[in-house]
């Protein structure tokens, strides 16, 4: 069961698929359709013509290859029409190109067309449409030729022209006496309705040759033919041309020639048409009951798809073309007619959009108005409110500034009175620890003095003191003085540089010689065990100092390095820094050295590394009170037990430079 399921499922599948196939090779397939007019090429309605043919194809799925010919018929001369025709289509057999299809439109295209007797008028299937008057005869020995008759309904054409005149009028139409002339005369006679519209010919052209208006009133409505002839037509031309819009004296086509297209040029009133030629591409052709060029496009397509499809034309019967009411917009415009008074059965062309969807256009217009004012006022209103916002902003900014820069003026003033108070509070403290230092060291010396000399004094201890001890005594009295001596002569010289009570006696030296002398005189201080080295530069360098306070400050590092030296060598050197222009004067010893941290505190008043060494602990200070003064400074380079470097570096010349 399953199988035989399984198989009938797959069976369908190819069939279908084969199908598919089918249809898509169809579709794919490019046929070959001529299409051959009646007039000239620059006729307007072609092109569209030819734009509805091609879309009609392809919208059924149909690929096309399409050529057209152009019968470019002036008048109606039979022969040579037929020979045009034969030759056009003898031109496309040389370029090897054979229609699948030939669609022929109007009368005069369709008639020469069939008189060709070309072979390929026999063979290949032909669908004619616009044909007012199919010769019937001339189709019976066709069975490969079918199509649409474009059968004029005079009648309904009268009924638009009544419905468009406001009063009766008369409707007039060219008719020369060739076979398709004598043919739609024949025609208006059959169909005009004679209790309706009054059938006549040259109803007006007395009054046309009379030329003398006024006309007679018209009392009823005239379908009138006005025979062509070849002597009075200029001169009917002359006066259609004079007749103004205000007489209901309206051109009716009924045929396609010269002589309509002229007529219908000079007359000024409203012209109406039976036929679709020029209808909406003149724009002096107002209304009609036609088949249109889109019908007629549709009704040529459908019947070759038929064929395309397999069906014979020999089965498909001659059929009657469909209708509309039509009316043109620029037309309408032209006689001052409101399309609102006509019936709706007109079918509007030419119509612009804006006119066709006014309501819509004007809706859109205005909602488009009211959103762009919208848009417009919202952005505004976000404009002014982020304006409104950025000036808060910046009137909050700027207050704040404002703020600010106050409490940085506060600010700056309250430092400034902090580092005031800092520096009182710093001076009492230096004030009341150099006071405290003082009386420390002052009272150390002051109390070994008087306490050794109470002993030596008090008459009671004095004799149990033997000789040696009393010596001892006296030894550490004299000492004691000494260094009180010392002590006062620092502190006085300290205070008396630092508030500049003494004045400095300013020289130029020649530093080499001043480094030489304070070399020799400290050679007999330094102690023996150690190497005391000069190492100077013999550059003539010229400086500005206080000979004995320059060589205070020298003799001071000296004094230190053989303080802390025990060891090893000292030198007193000098070099000249020619990029900066600087002199130094340094004395580098092998000495304790200086720990890094204690570096800086050497220089402060009383500082000493070791509480017990000897000294004030002011030196220092002193040197750095006169370097400062002699517009230098003082360095120090140390290492811990290896020993140390101070240098005093003040501005220099060169002796040549000069
Ligand atoms: P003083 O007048 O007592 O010598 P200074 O102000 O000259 O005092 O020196 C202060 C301290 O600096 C000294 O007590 C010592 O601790 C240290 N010092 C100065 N020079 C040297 C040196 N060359 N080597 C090691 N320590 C030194």
């Amino acid at each position: 069961m399953n199988l035989t399921a399984t198989n009938k499922s797959f069976s369908l599948i190819i069939l279908v698929s084969c199908l598919l196939f089918y249809a898509c090779r169809q579709q794919e397939k490019s046929h070959k359709v001529l299409v051959v007019h009646s007039y000239e090429a620059t006729y307007e309605g072609y092109k569209d013509f030819n734009k509805y043919i091609l879309k009609g194809f392809k919208q059924k799925g149909y690929n096309i290859d399409l050529k057209t010919l152009y019968l470019d018929c002036e008048a109606y001369m039979e022969n040579a029409e037929i020979e045009h025709m034969r030759h056009m289509l003898k031109e496309l057999e040389d370029k090897n190109w054979k229609p699948d299809i030939i669609l022929v439109n109007e009368d005069q295209a369709h008639y020469s067309l069939l008189n060709t007797r070309h072979e390929w008028i026999r063979t290949i299937p032909i669908v004619f449409g616009g044909v007012n008057y199919p010769n019937w005869e001339l189709l019976k020995q066709f069975d490969n030729v079918t199509g649409f008759q474009d059968k004029i309904d005079f009648m309904r054409n009268l009924d638009v022209i009544r419905e468009f005149s406001e009063s009766n009028f008369v409707a007039f139409s060219f008719l020369d006496s060739t076979f398709l002339d004598r043919k739609i005369r024949e025609d208006i006679k059959e169909q005009v309705n004679p209790s309706e519209y009054v059938l006549s010919e040259e109803f007006l052209m007395k009054e046309i040759e009379d030329r003398t208006p006024p006309f007679r009133p018209i009392e009823k409505n005239y379908m009138d033919i006005w025979p062509i002839r070849k002597k009075n037509i200029e001169y009917i031309f002359w006066n259609l041309s004079q007749y103004k819009t205000n007489l209901p004296y309206y051109f009716f086509q009924v045929k396609q020639d010269y002589v309509s297209i002229i007529g219908s040029d000079l007359c000024q009133n409203m012209k109406f048409t039976a036929i679709n030629e020029y209808f909406g591409y003149r724009k002096n052709l107002i209304a009609g009951y036609i088949t249109t060029l889109p019908i007629q496009a549709a009704e040529e397509v459908e019947a070759a798809i038929e064929i395309f499809k397999g069906k014979k034309p020999s089965d498909m019967p001659i059929r009657t073309s469909r209708k509309e009411y039509v009316t043109d917009w620029f037309a309408l415009r032209r006689w001052n007619i409101n399309p609102d008074r006509l019936s709706k059965k007109y079918k509007i062309i030419n119509m612009p959009f804006y006119e066709r969807y006014k309501w819509e256009t004007n809706l859109l217009a205005v909602l488009s108005t009211l959103l762009l004012l919208y848009v417009i006022s919202y952005l505004y209103r976000t404009r002014s409110r982020e304006k409104k916002k950025k000036n808060q902003a910046l009137a909050n900014l700027k207050s704040r500034n404002e703020e600010l820069a106050v409490a940085i003026t506060q600010l700056s003033r309250q430092k400034e009175e902090l580092i005031v108070a800092r520096e009182l509070a710093e001076k009492a403290e230096l004030k009341q620890s150099f006071l405290a230092n003082m009386s420390h060291e002052i009272r150390t010396p002051l109390n070994a003095i008087v306490g050794f000399a109470n002993l030596l004094n008090d008459p009671e201890t004095s004799q149990d003191i033997s000789d040696e001890e009393r010596r001892e005594m006296m030894q550490i009295i004299n000492q004691n003085n000494t260094l009180l001596l010392k002590l006062i002569s620092d502190i006085l010289d300290l205070s008396r540089i630092e508030s500049g009570y003494i004045t400095l006696e300013i020289h130029e030296y020649e530093i080499t010689k001043l480094v030489k002398e304070i070399y020799r005189t400290h050679e007999v201080i330094i102690h023996k065990k150690l190497d005391f080295e000069l190492k100077i530069e013999e550059t003539p360098v010229l400086i500005q100092v206080d000979k004995l306070r320059f060589t205070q400050v020298i003799a001071n590092f000296l004094s230190n390095a053989n303080k802390f030296t025990t060891k090893g060598k000292i030198t007193l050197g000098y070099y000249f820094n020619p990029e900066s222009r600087e002199a130094c004067v340094y004395v580098e010893d092998t000495g304790i050295g200086i720990e890094p941290d204690q570096q800086k505190m050497i220089f402060s008043r009383f500082y000493k590394t070791n509480e017990f060494a000897q000294g004030t602990g002011l030196g220092l200070s002193i040197c750095q009170v006169i370097i400062g003064r002699l517009n230098g400074r003082i360095e120090v380079a140390s290492e811990p037990g290896k020993g140390s470097r101070f240098s005093a570096i003040i501005p220099g010349t060169i002796k040549e430079e000069r």
